[in-house]
């Protein structure tokens, strides 16, 4: 007898008899280990879930395009940048940072912003966050940093002593704190907040010419924000708040979109900006670099199967295509390394190969083997390069571009350590409710803090970035500034 097409199956493909009742011996059982089905059921629910990202766990993503509104071909060769009107289709994945794969989409943190384009030259992974700087400036601190955020290894509770801690012994981060702890540390939703790059890239023209770029997305919903009260209330009665949001939106035909900017540094000012512009715990001012427009990015298409798209989305800082590269950024050199190795971790070594990750065009190269290798794994080509079977080979053209570098081998900090005037800068731009608030939010936050001596440390790097704001929050904590600050 032939099978019906909806004939439910083994994952062998052959009928299932009974998928109500085990076989066992007698009604009463005990179950015998001759039900394959029965085997197989419980064994592939075991596996369901792939490990969570350590960081990034709980996340929302969503289908659309990217539309170039100015040509920028003078900048950069990236052919999905070149001319206007040119559309490229893109997958976007939204999340927080610390909570697990199961918290409240409402709390306090960084929202990740990564975008994949799947351009006519491959993939192009633009992984930043919603905020323009980060915490750190060298990637050989996160562990310890991500190790603050995520629970204590004892009581398995967050420790804000820990956290505090940390911040307050680097210094650097200061500049990331004042805006996590002001209103736009809450995103009202993922649609109304902006998106940043982050670090600074490099963009080559097809003469080779180079300029330093930093990526910004800026919200065509407007920032909206939540105050903590309601957002306390929401990760209590909808914990999936932004997740059911962005569904919503995009389903109701509410589509939400992004213009996407770009500040250019010309490469010889990185040698005398004031700051070092590859430090990302510092923006380049918009006085200086001003944005200029480049796209518009519409997101109009849910997920059909959030664990096939969303969870096996896999970023990396390192996925480029042709005209776009990194510049020297400690941070962005860390995570070239880190991303795609947390995916072959999570995912497996082939986690390229599945269909959301995959890109439009054809892959060709010496990559064989691996876990769930689910292609026809290279049939019979050439596996070895050179060869001489007319195996595909290197594009001379599209070498990574160069930039010159000097100095010693060593362990080094960026040579300059002023982590308080893009602080000052940024709360001093702020009206006196958002500063206010501001203030509440650090010293609630603070509160906790066990030792005294970490609340007096992190109180004066709020006073060298603004005495008012020094003196704010020491005043509500009780404390008074220390004379040193
Ligand atoms: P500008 O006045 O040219 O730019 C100020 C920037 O701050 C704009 O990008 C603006 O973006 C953003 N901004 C406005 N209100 C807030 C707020 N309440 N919270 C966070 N960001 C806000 O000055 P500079 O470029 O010289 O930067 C001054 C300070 O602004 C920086 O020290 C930094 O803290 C902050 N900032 C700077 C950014 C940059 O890329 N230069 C980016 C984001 C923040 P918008 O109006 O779209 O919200």
């Amino acid at each position: 007898m032939s099978k019906n097409k909806n004939d439910l199956t083994t994952s062998w493909g052959t009928p299932v008899g009974d998928n109500q009742n085990s076989i066992t011996a007698g009604s009463r059982g005990p179950t015998l280990i001759q039900d394959v089905h029965l085997l197989e059921k419980l064994a592939h629910f075991n596996r369901e879930r792939v490990p969570e990202r350590v960081v990034h766990a709980k996340g929302a993503g969503a289908h659309g395009y990217f539309e170039v509104t100015n040509d920028l071909t003078k900048y950069t060769k990236a052919n999905f940048l070149s001319g206007v009107g040119k559309r490229t289709p893109l997958f976007i994945r939204f999340s927080t940072v610390a909570g697990e794969l199961g918290s409240a989409d409402s709390v306090r943190d960084p929202r990740g912003f990564a975008v994949k384009f799947y351009t006519d030259e491959g993939n192009y992974d633009l992984v930043g966050n919603n905020t323009p700087v980060f915490f750190i400036r060298d990637a050989i601190k996160f562990p310890d940093f991500i190790h603050t955020q995520k629970r204590d290894p004892k009581t398995h509770l967050k420790n804000p002593t820990a956290v505090w801690d940390f911040w307050s012994l680097s210094p650097e981060s200061l500049h990331q704190v004042s805006i996590l702890m002001s209103d736009r540390g809450i995103p009202a939703t993922y649609r109304h907040m902006h998106g940043f790059g982050s670090h600074t890239f490099k963009w080559t023209n097809a003469d080779g010419d180079g300029v330093w770029i930093k990526y910004h997305f800026k919200t065509e919903q407007g920032i909206k924000n939540l105050a903590p009260d309601v957002a306390e209330r929401l990760a209590g009665e909808n914990p999936d708040y932004h997740t059911e949001d962005l569904f919503n939106a995009i389903e109701n035909g509410d589509y939400p979109a992004w213009k996407l900017y770009v500040q250019i540094m010309p490469l010889e000012d990185a040698n005398t900006y004031r700051f070092d512009p590859f430090d990302v715990t510092k923006v380049w001012s918009q006085k200086d670099y001003p944005l200029i427009e480049v796209g518009r990015m519409v997101l109009n298409k849910n997920p059909e199967n959030y664990f096939a798209e969303v969870e096996q989305a896999t970023f990396s800082p390192g996925t480029l295509v042709p005209g776009i590269d990194v510049s020297p950024d400690k941070m962005l050199q860390g995570r070239l390394f880190a991303y795609h190795d947390a995916h072959r971790y999570r995912v497996g070594a082939n986690h390229q190969a599945l269909p959301i990750n995959r890109p439009k065009v054809e892959v060709n190269n010496y990559q064989r083997d691996g876990a769930m290798r689910f292609d026809n794994n290279g049939q019979g080509s050439v596996y070895y390069e050179p060869n001489s079977f007319s195996g595909p080979t290197e594009v001379s053209q599209h070498k990574q571009a160069a930039y010159p570098v000097s100095g010693i081998a060593e362990s080094v900090s960026y040579d300059h350590n002023d982590h308080y005037t893009q602080a000052g800068d940024l709360y001093r731009l702020l009206s006196e409710g958002e500063r206010e608030r501001l203030v509440t939010t650090v010293v609630n936050a603070m509160k906790p803090v066990a030792k005294e001596e970490i609340k007096l440390r992190q109180i004066q790097h709020f006073y060298k970035a603004d005495p008012e704001y020094g003196e704010r929050v020491a005043v509500g904590l009780a404390l008074s500034v220390p004379q040193k600050a």
